[in-house]
């Protein structure tokens, strides 16, 4: 039995009565909490390593519900153009020219950032390669939530990605057998729907029922962008979530990403189907517009944070998110009253848990639970004095802040240092693969200045 203690922190739970601890502790057995708060030191045994962490705050670790981790290493690939390109042109071409060990490199590229912002679990929606992809979150050490891409229709797909109804529900099945519940439980499949645009009602109903079957979700991006509801209203003469309504898919199992593009009556089929919403700032302020968080908050649904992929809003960093989150719907509500830092506190983490299907596992500190924690330390210029230390950890707060990052009971940073990837080698592969996907699809950036090459 292994034990850690950390004390002397200030402990902020996100449990259900929100207590916060100033000065408590939190004993860590093997892969759980095993004491939160006031510690009593007979359960301290005498090989415990103790850990003493006054002036830093202990969080749960937090849950990033809409990461594409293939799209990690095609950073740049969108910047400055239109929608339609950036699809068609940019991300399709990148994504169909990689291969599976492109996506595992990518993945641990991402896993990188991920634990460098304090995320212990995170939901993907879809690269191609699941296997790629958890043979990264295994080696990472983090919890997530995977699934395939899945398209069964739609203009202009690279040949590589046309393909039948059965085909992509049969590879699910595949991957869920495969991986689910792999890396002692961290890894979990789930099924993917890519948007209503690439998907047939058909997939869309029947992956709804495997997942009910298997006892997982579902993760479809939702009510994206304004020119999809013009083309649900043109092929169904509905919008995208009343479509859904109609289809019967909408249930507590269901992580809609995004989802800017709702009316009122929408969001009340969201709070009474218990979905869950992905709330991703940063690639909806580029070309998306303003989701209605303030109202979905207020009537109880469970809203979360995601940072998407690279290729959208470059940033990968959920801290950054949970400030943009603060400030963007301040901004256009005309209202500095609306979501506090301390719900967007929950979003990021015991929200975010929930929405994964695992609320009863982390997102909280409370006993008993696995032992997924961030270890903060708020010296610094951008962050001290904290008068108000809960709003400084959204409104204030960056990830150079996160010292250090635990999952399952195992530090994957500690003081900065990354323990379980070989940061330089990643990096520095993710940036040889990136050229040689850009090269292989065909994509080419113009020179934003004119470049003058000087060899030495
Ligand atoms: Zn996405």
């Amino acid at each position: 039995m292994a034990q850690t203690y950390l004390k002397n922190s200030y402990i902020v739970t996100m449990g259900p009565e929100g207590y916060v601890y100033d000065g408590g502790g939190i004993l860590v057995q093997d892969d759980r909490i095993a004491a939160v708060g006031i510690v009593d030191p007979a359960l301290v045994g005498p090989d415990a390593e103790v850990i003493d962490l006054a002036g830093k705050y202990v969080l749960p670790g937090f849950v990033n519900t809409h990461v594409h981790t293939s799209q990690q290493i095609s950073r740049g690939v969108g910047d400055d153009v239109d929608f339609k390109t950036w699809l068609h042109k940019r991300m399709w071409p990148f994504e169909s020219n990689m291969t599976a060990e492109d996506s595992y490199v990518s993945t641990l590229a991402t896993c990188l950032e991920l634990i460098r912002s304090g995320v212990t679990s995170f939901a993907e929606p879809g690269g191609q390669f699941v296997e790629g992809m958890a043979k990264g979150v295994a080696e990472a050490g983090l919890r997530a939530k995977l699934a395939k891409s899945v398209m069964d229709c739609g203009d202009g797909l690279p040949p590589v990605w046309q393909r039948t109804t059965e085909q992509e529900l049969e590879q699910q099945e595949e991957d869920f057998h495969r991986f689910h519940n792999t890396a002692d439980g961290r890894i979990g499949v789930w099924f993917g729907l890519r948007t209503i645009f690439n998907n047939t009602d058909r997939l869309i109903t029947r992956t709804k029922e495997l997942a009910d079957q298997y006892g997982v979700g579902v993760h479809m991006h939702v009510a994206e962008a304004k020119s999809e509801i013009e083309y649900t209203m043109e092929a169904y003469g509905e919008p995208t979530v009343t479509h859904l309504a109609r289809l019967g898919v909408l249930d507590k199992n269901l992580l809609a990403v995004h989802t800017v593009w709702l009316n009122n009556e929408e969001v009340e089929l969201f709070r009474k189907h218990d979905v869950k919403v992905s709330h991703n700032p940063a690639s909806a302020m580029r070309v998306l517009g303003f989701a209605k968080i303030p109202r979905m908050l207020k009537s109880g649904i469970c809203v979360t944070i995601g940072t998407d992929g690279a290729s959208s809003s470059n940033h990968m960093d959920i801290v950054d998110e949970m400030w943009l989150t603060s400030l963007i719907h301040k901004g256009w509500r005309l209202d500095p009253t609306v979501v506090p830092s301390e719900d967007i506190l929950r979003m990021a983490t015991i929200n975010g848990a929930r929405a994964l299907l695992d609320g009863h596992l982390y997102g909280s500190l409370e006993a008993g639970k696995k032992a997924d924690l961030i270890v903060i330390d708020p010296h610094g210029p951008s962050m001290l004095p904290a008068n108000d230390k809960i709003a400084s950890l959204v409104t204030a707060m960056h990830s150079s802040n996160i010292e250090s990052t635990m999952c399952d009971g195992r530090w994957l940073m500690r003081n900065r240092k990354i323990l379980t990837l070989d940061e330089d080698a990643i990096l520095r592969e993710g940036c040889e693969r990136s050229a040689a996907i850009y090269k292989r699809a065909g994509i080419e950036l113009p020179d934003r200045f004119p470049v003058v090459k000087v060899r030495g």
